[in-house]
């Protein structure tokens, strides 16, 4: 079990490491939390910037908030992260991030619209905007579930991202195409008008990602690759 946390600890590190990198969060700013199963929860500590942060860092709750080990506290979103984890089964990690295209959504208070393909098959849709209320209160965590509803990711009124996913890799990608379709869009804007996506096709995209894209992507081999191995032996 000790070695399963401290597998789970790394993942969520290197994580980290990879949002600071992508300029998705600034500082201490955002956080992180991987369900680990249906009681332990890690979530990073609250304030600590990411160039600092060490796997010991890192607090370990369980699904009421009570802190199991660890010496920091925990983030202060806490309590959105229990929420999710709550209401959606299939949730496995969250990525909370503050960067500057989507945020720049969330000020106008405009939810990004789903108007490109790797977006659609990610999220499932709109990335609507949740009521603005102070960060790490119970009205912000309440507000973020009515507006994300049964897709991945949503934004938070002047304030950011949250991306979700069965596996962390994949919620840190639900906030980098969250990001990357908000700059999209506001430069699109600038050269014309949007043209939308039928909810038809919409739903056609997401069913081929969810049942062939994603599986796909899981093989450590294709089977090109697999058979161009047997010719070469
Ligand atoms: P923490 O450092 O407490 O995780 O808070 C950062 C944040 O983004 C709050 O919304
Ligand atoms: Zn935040």
């Amino acid at each position: 079990m000790t070695d399963t946390i401290d597998h789970h600890q790394q993942t969520i590190i290197e994580t980290a490491l990879q949002m600071a990198k992508e300029r998705l969060v600034f500082g201490s700013w955002g956080n992180i939390s991987l369900r680990i199963d249906t009681e332990k929860i890690i979530i990073t500590p609250s304030g600590i910037d990411y160039d600092k942060m060490q796997c010991e860092d890192l607090v370990l709750v369980d699904s009421a908030g009570t802190i199991l080990a660890g010496n920091q506290r925990p983030s202060s979103e806490l309590p959105l992260h229990l929420a999710i984890y709550n209401q959606r089964q299939d949730v496995h990690a969250i990525v909370h991030t503050h960067s500057i295209y989507a945020t720049s959504f969330a000020i106008v208070r405009q939810p990004i619209p789903p108007v490109v393909e790797d977006l659609v098959q990610i999220v499932g849709g709109t990335v609507e905007i949740a009521e603005y209320a102070l960060p790490g209160t119970d009205e912000l965590a309440r507000n973020v579930l009515v507006a994300l509803a049964d897709r991945n990711a949503v934004l938070l009124a002047n304030h950011g991202v949250v991306g979700v996913a069965a596996e962390i890799t994949e919620a840190l990608k639900v906030c980098s195409l969250v990001e990357k379709t908000a700059q999209s869009v506001i430069f699109a804007r600038l050269l014309g008008d949007v043209v939308g996506l039928s909810h038809r096709d919409i739903e056609t995209m997401r069913t081929f990602y969810c049942e062939e894209y994603r599986p796909r992507k899981r093989d450590k081999l294709t089977p090109i690759e697999d058979a161009g191995e047997k010719t070469n032996e």
